[in-house]
Parts: C-alpha cells; sequence; structure tokens
C-alpha cells in the first residue's frame, strides 16, 4: 500500500520467491543472472548480485552501478563493494544465512569454485530455474511491454517490404530492417536479424551476407524488438517475383501446420502437444526429416525462455504464458520457410500478438 507500482511489483515478485525459499529450506539465493536480477529488483546494469532472505534484500554491486542501483532498485538495500566476496560473506553473516542457493545454471565454474573456496561456512544449494519459474507467467504490465515490442516489429517489416527486391543484398536490407526497429521505438533489437535468401534461407539460423536476392527467391526474415526489456519475435517468408510450384507448396504446408498449432494452442496443453500438431502436417507432407528444431519457445525479458513447445516440452501450459509458434521446413541447396507468431496463451485458445500478414507475398518484379 501506498507503494509506486513498481515497488508494489517488486515486493510481489520477492513475496513468491520467499514462498520458494520456504518450501526449499533455503536461508537466501544469490541471484547473478541479468534477466532475473532485473526481474526481482528492477536493476539493469550488467553487474550485481542479489542476496535475498526472508527479511533480507541487498543488491552488491560496485563504483560503476552504485547510484544507478539506488534509483532502480528502491526496494533493495544497495551495497558497494571493493572486495566483492567479503561484501558476500558480510551480509550473508548479518542476516544469519548458511544454507544459500546459487543458480547453477548460469554461474561459472570459477564463480562457483571461489564461493566455496573462500566462503566455505555456506553450504552452497543449486537451484536451477528457480527465478526463472517465476518470469514463467507474465502479468498484464509484461504483456502489454511485450506486445508494444511486436507491433513494432510489424510496423517495420510492412516498411522493408516494398524495399525488396533483385538486387538489394540480405546486409542491406537487414541495416534496413534495424534501422526501422529503432526507429519506431526499439531500445535494443531482441536478437541479431535472420534475414536470407534462396539457398541461404536452408540454415535456420542464417546471418545476413553480401548475396544479392534474386528472382525466385523465398526470403526468410525473422527479427525483434526490445521494449523495457521486454522481446518479440517474428518470422515472415516472402518470395521475391514469381513463386514457383515447389514453393507455393512448401510455402502452403508451412502455413497449415503453423495455423493448425494456433488453433491448438491453449493452457491445459503441453508444449509437445502442441509441437506434434505442426509436426504431423509437416511429416504427412513428406517434409518431416526437414523440420528439425522446436516448434516454438517461449518469450520476454530473454529471447528464448521455457516452457519451449517442443518434442520433449512437458510443461503444461498455463494463461499468461507468452509462446511462439514457429514450423519451418528447409531444404538444403533450395531455401527455407518459417512462419512465426508470438501468442499469449489463455485459458480458452491464445491471442496471437503478431498482426502481420501471412498470406505468401510475391514482391518486387
Ligand atoms: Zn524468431
Ligand atoms: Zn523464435
Amino acid at each position: 500500500m501506498g507503494l509506486p507500482t513498481a515497488g508494489r511489483r517488486t515486493m510481489e515478485r520477492l513475496a513468491k520467491l520467499r514462498n520458494k525459499l520456504q518450501e526449499k529450506e533455503l536461508d537466501a539465493v544469490l541471484v547473478l543472472g541479468s534477466a532475473n536480477r532485473r526481474y526481482l529488483s528492477g536493476f539493469t546494469g550488467s553487474a550485481g548480485t542479489l542476496v535475498i532472505s526472508q527479511d533480507a534484500a541487498v543488491l552488491i554491486t560496485d563504483f560503476r552501478y552504485t547510484e544507478q542501483a539506488a534509483v532502480q532498485a528502491p526496494e533493495f538495500q544497495v551495497r558497494q563493494y571493493e572486495d566483492y566476496l567479503s561484501t558476500v560473506r558480510e551480509v550473508l553473516e548479518q542476516h544469519g544465512c548458511r544454507r544459500v542457493g546459487f543458480e547453477s545454471d548460469i554461474v561459472t565454474y570459477d564463480q562457483y569454485t571461489k564461493w566455496r573456496e573462500k566462503l566455505d561456512e555456506i553450504e552452497w544449494v543449486p537451484v536451477p530455474g528457480l527465478v526463472e519459474e517465476l518470469r514463467m507467467i507474465k502479468s498484464e504490465e509484461e504483456i502489454a511491454c511485450i506486445e508494444q515490442a511486436a507491433a513494432i516489429g510489424d510496423e517495420a517489416w510492412a516498411e522493408l517490404l516494398p524495399r525488396m527486391r533483385p538486387g538489394v543484398t540480405e546486409r542491406e536490407l537487414a541495416l534496413e530492417l534495424e534501422f526501422l526497429l529503432r526507429r519506431k521505438g526499439a531500445e535494443a533489437l531482441a536478437f541479431d536479424i535472420i534475414l536470407a535468401g534462396g539457398p541461404n534461407g536452408a540454415l535456420p539460423h542464417a546471418v545476413p551476407s553480401h548475396r544479392p536476392l534474386q528472382e525466385g527467391d523465398l526470403v526468410v526474415m525473422d527479427f525483434g524488438a526490445k521494449v523495457n526489456g521486454y522481446c518479440s519475435d517474428m518470422t515472415r517468408t516472402v518470395v521475391i517475383g514469381k513463386a514457383c510450384q515447389r514453393t507455393r507448396t512448401l510455402y502452403n504446408i508451412v502455413l497449415d501446420a503453423q495455423l493448425a498449432a494456433v488453433a491448438a494452442l491453449k493452457a491445459g496443453k503441453t508444449g509437445k502437444e502442441v509441437d506434434a500438431v505442426a509436426r504431423r502436417i509437416i511429416a504427412d507432407a513428406g517434409y518431416g526429416e526437414n523440420f528439425g528444431h522446436g516448434l516454438g519457445h517461449s518469450v520476454g525479458l530473454a529471447i528464448h525462455e521455457d516452457p519451449r513447445l517442443a518434442p520433449k516440452g512437458e510443461t503444461v501450459l498455463q494463461p499468461g504464458m507468452v509462446v511462439t509458434v514457429e514450423p519451418g521446413i528447409y531444404i538444403p541447396g533450395f531455401g527455407g520457410v518459417r512462419i512465426e507468431d508470438l501468442a499469449v496463451v489463455t485459458e480458452d485458445g491464445c491471442r496471437i500478438l503478431t498482426r502481420s500478414t501471412k498470406e505468401m507475398l510475391e514482391l518486387g518484379v
């Protein structure tokens, strides 16, 4: 009560984390992962350690970030360190913490070794994914950021289309797209743009090259914006000039698979159930071997979050999760087709955040 929105949000998240600490009989947890740190504290700096116990919320950082930390993380006590390990020890001692969790999936082996050697009175407990689990279900406010990032992607892509024609290189177009995304309000790209024409499109994560687009190319474009730290992610595939029969066939299979998966997406299903819907359609059309990645992933402060929509995705989907649906077919030497939407899982289905058309566009001729 009385706290500004950001403060209330922080306190809610800390309360949830503290429940988990209690469940796991931990006195405290150290948080170093940048997205986890930002999620729990609001602090966006590149270095800092959160120490969270039932009665403490401390942010340990260095001279570069002390002032920023005090502004961005008012619910935390900010401690500037000279000697990192002795400050960590001091804070843990002050709050009587002996059994302490750490992000074993993020902390380096070197870091862990130092803690164990120098802070040997502490019982270190690996807790991979502890904060990530809290991040899985997005609040209205988080979804609004992702939606805004998705809208920037849609607008930028629409403006890029008229510039796509034979002769222009992948690199030029990727640069243009980056400019458009930033111009429309992206604080950063969500990840390096994938823009790949013709045979390059057969590499699902191709890097834009100096190859000029040619008539008949399929061009795969996969990109996203960041707004308040939150990512968007979309892929569209277009044709330069007239599509041949093969191109048309591939495109329609992927589109069918994508639409069917979107129709199947809802709370209560597992990631692998939704994945199977798209995979079945592509396999039945004879291209099972050419769809070698998962159907989708969650998106938030990080571009790839759990749960996944994939053959091994056992997690049951819940309302408020934000996932991509992105089947693809990749034919070596010829090209690729991928269509990716971002969707919020709801009780009875999903709400698509990507608004760009999924019709096959033939451009530039
Ligand atoms: Zn993508
Ligand atoms: Zn994606």
